[in-house]
Order: structure tokens, then sequence, then C-alpha cells
């Protein structure tokens, strides 16, 4: 791509920019961007309507009420190219050649605080789109990632809304402050997108309208009298949604992706990774009672206790659970006017309904795990399983089995087939990961067909150092550590031999096997001093995982897939249990691998594109975002108290899914993405590459400027 860089290239953001040896950044805001879209460095003064409305110090603040011509197209704070922080440092470099040292302090160092300055007098802009069908959460989200009421929220999810016959698009501009930085935040929303029986080609006027961007900003640039700053209405990023509940990609969102991931850069993420929360049911509910009634000309807040219950009769005999019902009633009251002073759940007649309900329909399902997962993934985190090199061969078989188990979702049987054959175990030649295929030999009879010789595929699990000894629990470590330790002794080609008595070395048999995760959990209760939980069975690590990986918004076919279970009913009648501790578990499980395959598997290519990378230091920071996509994640606006504390959150059946706590969901790490390590970078990836791919095109194919016609979006496509 090198031949399509415009002469105007600027040096690449390092995050956090902290000026060395100028005195400290701004403490409200540790990560101030460095230079500015279009250009580096140069003030332009604010429009008059352009002045941001502070609500708070640090806090951010928007002020659409107060800009109302920004309710629309309006994107007035441009910045102006040039470079004249560039040239300064230039000329101070000039003397020093060979990079020799200076004898005296010159001040060349300051640049970094003059170009801070600049950028803090002028502000930037910043144009986001949203794409995705209605009620995958854009706005919420968006809002979530701004802490502000940036994305109108639309009433999508309502089914009485009317659905705009194409897609529209809408771009509404805040302006929005932290720590003295201005940001002119520009969300360009796509109302429809999806949503029509017949998608095919709704990536069209997307494209068209990133094509008409790119055409208004190459105007203003050949115009022999340029504005100083040109405004910049161009897209620096496109966040895809990708639904939680399909079991794959769909082909709209593979052929949006395919279209246009060389026009703008797309980042996709898994939107609403959550299940459905407790007052979504309800919602539900409640508009199920209130369609009943309206179908019988019966007013639901007033209707009769006979009514109500006619309602549950019929639920019940539609095979409702007693649980469910509950929720129903639940849903009912809180529409319903009081009966005799009461609440209609809590009238006698009702109660007596539940009562027999709960008769006829005894919960089946053990809903709570019997042991607990993050205790026992501390107690291997410490000796005796650590220091894995020095352990003893008993704590890393157990260590290994049980890290095996618990990320793979598997039944001990399989687990039990697993070999150290060339053929059944592959390491990734990056030292990424591994792929275990079961030797069919030792497979179980049992066994459904399809899900014969399925692989285990684990990545390796390697956080951040500053998330310290979460790298203890890599299920790729341990597995190597114990190949390795086993090398010497082992007598059969089985993955897992005993480790000690007149079998070592030999093959181990599955209720050994069974015994040694069993043995795991309750070794790490009496480590931490509790009683260690009774009946306690190897195959509850199935379920325990497994829940994890729905509460990280895996779809439920890919767990299905996973641990060999013939359809979702089986998880979520039988394994679904209560895992809603935090934990880092949600992290070991990649939820979002399977998705990530598929866009692999299709050549479809999203932002950060490896071919972007500058140099080795931006591939390696570049190389983690890459793995961890497409991002997991849930967005709210409401607010609860968790721990003492006040967090983000949305409540689900299995507790309060926390917005920010990484252990719960990708949206921290979305925002750290998007905002503080790679919002510069977008807009450079936009100007020097997509925007300039469009600009050399137009200005050598094209002899000239034309209009811009609706298909160069697909031509652009180089
Ligand atoms: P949009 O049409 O894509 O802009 O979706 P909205 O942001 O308007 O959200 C539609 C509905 O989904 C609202 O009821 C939101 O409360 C809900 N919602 C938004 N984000 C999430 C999420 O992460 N998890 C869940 N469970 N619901 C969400
Ligand atoms: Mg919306």
């Amino acid at each position: 791509m090198s031949d399509i860089v415009p002469p105007e290239v600027r040096p690449k953001p390092v995050v956090p920019a902290k000026p060395p040896h100028v005195g400290a950044p701004s403490p409200s805001s540790p990560y101030p961007p460095q230079g500015l879209g279009a250009g580096t460095g140069v003030s332009a003064p604010l429009p008059p309507s352009a002045i941001p409305v502070m609500i708070g110090s640090h806090g951010i603040s928007h002020a659409p009420s107060h800009t109302p011509s920004h309710i629309a197209v309006s994107h007035g704070v441009g910045v102006s190219s040039g470079g004249h922080g560039g040239s300064h440092a230039h000329g101070g470099s000039q003397g020093s050649s060979g990079g020799s040292t200076l004898l005296g302090y010159i001040g060349i160092d300051t640049i970094i605080e003059q170009m801070r300055k600049k950028t803090m007098k002028t502000g930037f802009d910043f144009n986001i789109m949203v794409v995705g069908h209605s009620g995958l959460g854009k706005s919420t989200l968006l809002n979530t990632l701004f802490k502000s009421q940036v994305s109108r929220r639309s009433a999508g999810w309502a089914r009485d809304e009317k659905i705009p016959k194409t897609v529209e698009i809408k771009a509404v501009s805040h302006f929005i402050e932290e720590g003295g930085v201005k940001m002119k935040l520009t969300v360009v929303d796509t109302p429809g997108f999806g949503d029509q029986i017949n998608n095919d080609n709704c990536w069209e006027p997307i494209g068209k309208y990133i094509n008409e961007q790119y055409e208004k900003f190459l105007k203003e640039e050949v115009n022999i009298t340029r504005k100083k700053r040109i405004p910049d209405t161009r897209v620096h990023c496109c966040l895809y949604f990708i639904s939680p509940t399909g079991h794959s990609l769909r082909q709209l969102d593979i052929e949006f992706m395919k279209h246009l991931s060389h026009s703008v850069n797309i980042i996709p993420i898994i939107a609403k990774a959550d299940t459905m929360t407790i007052e979504e049911r309800q919602d539900f509910k409640q508009r199920l009672f209130s369609n009943w009634c309206a179908a019988r000309a019966v007013d639901p807040v007033h209707c009769t206790v006979a009514t109500v219950l006619e309602v549950l009769q019929f639920l019940l005999d539609s095979g409702r659970s007693h649980s469910t019902l509950r929720v129903y009633v639940a849903a009912i009251s809180s529409l319903h006017n009081r009966v005799d002073g009461a609440t209609v759940g809590r009238h006698r007649l009702v109660s007596l309904f539940l009562r027999g309900a709960l008769r006829l329909r005894p919960p089946t399902a053990m809903r709570a795990p019997a042991w607990d997962l993050p205790l026992v993934l501390e107690a291997l985190s410490s000796p005796p399983f650590e220091p894995l090199g020095q352990v003893k061969l008993k704590w890393l078989s157990m260590k290994a089995a049980f890290l095996l188990a618990i990320t793979s979702a598997k039944r001990v049987g399989e687990l039990h087939a697993l070999s150290v054959s060339d053929t059944c175990l592959r390491w990734n030649s990056d030292g990424s990961g591994v792929t275990l295929w079961p030797n069919v030999a030792f497979l179980p009879k049992v066994l459904p067909r399809n899900h014969l010789n399925q692989p285990i595929q684990l990545a390796r699990f390697d956080p951040p150092s500053e998330e310290g000894g979460y790298e203890l629990l890599c299920p790729v470590r341990a597995l190597r550590a114990y190949i390795s330790a086993t090398a010497d002794i082992r007598q059969s080609e089985q993955l897992f031999v005993c480790h000690g008595g007149p079998n070592r070395g030999h093959v181990l048999t599955k209720q050994r096997l069974s015994h040694w995760v069993v043995d795991t959990i309750t070794h790490a209760y009496r480590a931490s001093g509790r009683p260690p939980p009774s009946g306690v069975r190897c195959h509850s690590t199935r379920s325990v995982s497994a829940s994890w990986a729905a509460l990280r918004g895996v779809p439920l076919g890919t767990i299905c897939a996973a641990a060999s279970w013939a359809s979702p009913s089986t998880f979520s009648w039988f394994y679904r249990v209560n895992v809603a501790t935090p934990h880092l578990m949600g992290v070991v499980l990649r939820p979002s691998s399977a998705v990530r395959k598929e866009l692999e598997m299709g050549g479809i290519e999203y932002y950060p594109q490896k071919e972007f990378d500058e140099d080795m230091e931006d591939k390696s920071d570049n190389d983690k975002i890459r793995e961890s996509m497409p991002l997991a994640v849930v967005g709210s606006d409401k607010e609860y108290q968790v721990n003492g504390k006040r967090v983000l959150g949305r409540k689900t059946a299995w507790g309060v899914v926390e917005v920010e706590n990484p252990n719960h969901c990708e949206f921290a790490q979305l925002r750290d993405f998007l905002i503080r390590s790679h919002l510069q970078d977008l807009k450079e990836v936009t100007h020097n590459i997509h925007y300039e791919t469009y600009r050399a095109k137009r200005l050598h194919g094209n002899g000239g400027l034309h209009p811009v016609s609706t298909n160069d979006t697909q031509e652009s496509n180089l």
C-alpha cells in the first residue's frame, strides 16, 4: 500500500501520549489525543456554535440541545492540514546528524507539549457509524461508550414501530469535552439496515454515503481557494453489530463486510452479549398478557382475577413451568390494579393456583452449580499447582486435566480419548494454541455420530501482565508442561497416563481421569479452608464451563457443537447453571473465536488490518486486538448496586452483568481500543488509506472530477 500513502504522513500515535519532561499531562485526561485528523497542530478558532458546554469538570458533556444546528449532518469543527509542529521538529533535529548527543538543552522535546496545546485549543472531529439491524443495541452502546446520550434511543424494539422501507442514514453531531480536550463527535446511524425481508444489497446506501463524504472532502481539497480547515465528515470508524443469537454470521453480515472493508474501518462486535434481561422478559410477558386481554376486549389493568387465572391456566396448559408462571404473575401484577388492597400476585386464588402448579410441575433441573469455579481457579494458581516447572507430576496432571475439561466442555470419555500422537495433536506453529483430536478407537460408542472426531481447539491465554497471575491458568501452557513432564515415563500414546504406582506411564482409566478433576475441586476447597462440596462429579465441569461461555455471548449452537450436545435445549435445561460470580473464566473461554473463524474462512477483513501495521510494535499490539475480535459487548444506561458500588449493568437471571467488568464482557476492551488507543489511528487509516484509495481512483482513473456514481463503492474496493 506504500504507493498510495500521501505526502502528508504523520507520526504514528503512541498511547498513552505522555509528553516526556514537559510537565505532567492533565490528570483528568491520561490519554490526550496526539495530533489531529487531517493535519497536526494548527489551531483554528471554533465557530461560535461549536463552543462546548461543560457539565462537570472532568465528565464528558454534550450539548445537542444547545446546538440545534448540529442535529443534522453539520460538521463544523474541521481541522486544517499542514504540520507546523512537524517542521519545527525537523529543524531542531537537523543539527544533530546520526543521533549524536547534544551539548546543551535545546528544547526539541517541548514540541509534544506545543502540539498538545494546539490540539486542546482546536479540538478534533471523530465520526463514527453504527450498522446492524434494529434492536441490536446500537444506540445504547454508543451512549454507554461516550457516557452520554449521544445517540437517541430508537424505539426499534417496539412492535408497533414503523420500519423504514430502506436504509436511512442519520448523522447527529455533539460536542464533548474531557480534560480540556474538545471533540466533535458525529454519530451516523443507519436505521432500517437488515430489517427488510429481502436484505439484498442493503450495504449499498451505506457505501454510497461513505463515498459521498470522501467526495465532499476531495472537492474541498482540489478547490483553488481551499478552506483553512476542510470540514471532515468522512466516516472514521464503522461499528458493525453482529446478532448474539444467531448461530453464525448471516449472509447480510458477510456481504456488508466484504463490500465495505476496503472503504471504511469496520470493527465487528457481538452485541447484547448477555442473555435477555429480567426487565425484558417482564416486558415480553406483559405484552403477552396485554395482547390476550386485547383479543377478548378486556382491560388488562382492571380485569378480574378470574381473567388472570384464565391466562395462567392457558400458560400452564401450554407447558410453562411453575417458575415461569411466577414471572408472568410478577409482570401482570406490575400492570394490574390492586384487588382488595393487594397486588394480584398476592391474591389468595392466584397463590393457590401457583401452589397447584408447583405440585403439577416440580422443578427438574438443578440450577446452582455444585461448586465454585473461581475458588478452584484461585487454587490452581498457587502451590502445589505452581510453579509449574517444579511441581510433582500428580499436581501437574490434575491441573492439566482440569483446565482441559473446563475450557473444552467435553465429556470425560472424549478427554480420555485424546492422544499425543502426531495425528491427534498439533501445536500452532506460532505458539498461539493447540488442536487435539480424539483417537477414534478410544471414543465411547454412545457419542452421537456427528460429534465423532471433533477437535478441541485451545488458544493460548495470554492476558496483559498487569492482570497478574491469570496466565497461570492457560490450558495450553499446562498441556505443554504435562506432555513434556510425561515424555520420559510414557508407555502409551493416550494423553493422560498414570502419574505414580506400578502403572506409572501407562494408560489411565476413565474413572481415574474423573477422579483427578474431582480431586482438584476437593483440594481447592480444603486449601481455602472450606468443606468440600459433596457429590461433585467430573461431568459438572461441562455445565459450568458452558454456562460461562453463554454468559459471554457465545451462540448456543456453538456451545452445543463444542460440548457435543445434540440441541440447545439439552444445554439450557440440564447444564445452564448459575455462574454469576464474576471471574476471569469468561476470558479464558474465548467467546468470539467461532465467529472469528467464520470471518477468517470467509476472507473477511476488518480493522485493524494486518497490511496496515506500520512496525513490529504496531503488529504486536494489533495482533492482540485481532485475536479477540469480534468483541462481545453489553451496553446499558442503567446503574445497579454491586458490592456497595454503583455500576452500569444489565440484570439477568444470573445476576448483574457489569458493562465495564472485563470478566463479564469485552466492553472495556472495546472502549479502550476505540477511544484510548486507536482513535487517532482510525482517523489516519481513513485519511491515508481509504480516502487516498478513493482519491487516487477519482483523480487518475476518471480523468478529473465528475459527479460520483452510486456504484463507485464497489469499484473502489481495489
Ligand atoms: P438499536 O435499535 O440498535 O439502536 O437498539 P437500542 O439501543 O435502541 O436498544 C434496543 C433494546 O435493546 C433496548 O431495549 C435496550 O435496552 C436493549 N439493549 C441495548 N443494549 C443491550 C445489551 O447489551 N444487552 C441487552 N440484553 N439488551 C440491550
Ligand atoms: Mg438506535
